[in-house]
């Protein structure tokens, strides 16, 4: 019998560069598997974030794409509950707008000080001595948050320019207390900076009323869009410091006074070009903004929070144990202790490619010791929580 045609043989393609024939490279057909992703992130986009996405783009000095990102603006202070004038969205991920606040509020010489309790606050380490800081931390061991008393003792030693706590340690899975340590920074003169990466929209986080002066977030963990721009959010306080620096900013991308000329700036005055805005990136945001403010923030986090606990109690189960205390857990990600004698790879590997769910395996210090699981934005749902318990249930069987 005649073998059927495959019509996906491609014949081998050349080009002449300098004089020869070279072969253009083949390729092969693009079709990204579909998953399930509960790790630490990016999570699932929304549907709506997705068709968002592929509007037909403008240009980023339209009046349409300047009135879209006032909207951007207002519907980032909602869901960091702030009144904030300068709070937009850094073109790139997280690690921008968390550069971005070290880069801009951080003078050489400056004294940093940094809750270190997992990967994130290490990070904030490297970037603050790589725009002259002198960094100084406070320790403690990973998933393990810093009390009231032991910050307001390190400031008083270290006397910082600038303190830096994350609010969600996507490392460990603990969730830092801010109460009073906004006034704590005001007393003594210092600016605040959190890291809301994996709290934005999942857990409850009110940079005003906690007194925060720098904050930036992620877009991918429970906002439901996918990594690319990443939420920023400067006080008065913190715009005075930028405003009157004596030194330029080390970073010509992250520069915020000449980023504030280009998007930040709702008074109506001219925008100059600075660099060219992730067209698509911001619709993706925009949805995903408008869907937490019609899903309302209250609601929003009792869904995370609803989730995190339905799957904890299935842990305990299964007989499997978080790491953090119950009352510094995050809702949005989990860190769960590996049994004795089990290889955490091997159950990683497992539920990826036996069911399609990714779940996270332990980073720096916890590597090997922990899976980490975020339910997250879409993914904050009983029915998720039930299918990844039952996906590790049966790989630990
Ligand atoms: N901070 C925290 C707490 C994070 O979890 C992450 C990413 O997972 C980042 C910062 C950096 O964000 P990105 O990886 O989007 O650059």
């Amino acid at each position: 019998a005649a073998k059927p045609i495959d019509i996906t043989a491609q014949p081998v393609l050349t080009m002449k560069n300098l004089g020869e024939d070279v072969p253009i490279p083949s390729v092969k057909s693009f079709n990204p598997p579909i998953r399930l992703l509960c790790g630490p992130g990016p999570g699932n986009a929304h549907p709506r974030v997705y068709s968002a996405m592929s509007l037909p783009q403008v240009g980023h000095l339209d009046p349409y794409f300047l009135e879209m990102m006032e909207d951007i603006k207002s519907l980032l202070r909602y869901s960091f509950q702030t009144n904030n004038s300068f709070t937009i969205p850094v073109s790139g991920t997280g690690s921008a707008a968390m550069e971005a606040c070290v880069a801009n509020m951080i003078e050489p010489g400056d004294v940093f000080l940094i809750g270190c309790n997992g990967y994130f606050g290490k990070r904030l380490v490297d970037m603050g001595k790589r725009y002259g800081a002198v960094p100084v931390t406070m320790d403690r061991p990973w998933g393990q948050v810093f009390t009231y008393e032991e910050i307001k003792e390190a400031i008083e030693k270290h006397k910082p320019k600038v303190l830096a706590l994350v609010h969600a340690e996507t490392s460990t899975g603990a969730c830092q207390p801010f109460d009073g340590v906004g006034e704590l920074c005001r007393k003594h003169g210092v600016l605040l900076i959190a890291d809301c990466v994996t709290s934005i929209s999942g857990v409850p986080l009110y940079l005003d009323k906690w007194g925060v002066d720098a904050a930036y977030a992620g877009t991918q963990k429970a906002l439901s869009c996918p990594p690319g721009v990443a939420p920023l959010s400067f006080s008065d306080r913190a715009m005075d410091k930028l405003m009157n620096r004596k030194t330029d900013v080390a970073n010509w991308y992250l520069d915020m006074r000449m980023v504030a000329s280009y998007i930040g700036s709702n008074t109506g005055g001219a925008r100059s070009y600075h660099h060219t805005a992730p067209i698509s990136m911001c619709y993706a945001l925009r949805e995903a903004l408008e869907i937490v403010r019609e899903e309302g923030l209250e609601n929003r986090w009792k869904k995370h929070r609803d989730a995190a606990e339905m799957f904890w109690s299935g842990l305990q189960e299964m007989g499997l144990e978080p790491l953090v205390a119950y009352e510094h857990r995050l809702p949005t990600l989990t860190t769960i202790k590996v049994p004795q004698g089990i290889d955490p790879k091997q159950v990683t590997n497992f539920v990826l490619h036996k069911y399609g769910i990714e779940i996270g395996n332990g980073l720096g210090e916890l590597s090997g010791k922990v899976w980490r699981v975020g339910l997250m934005g879409v993914n904050a749902t009983p029915l998720i929580a039930m299918t990844v318990l039952s996906a590790m249930k049966d790989a630990l069987r």
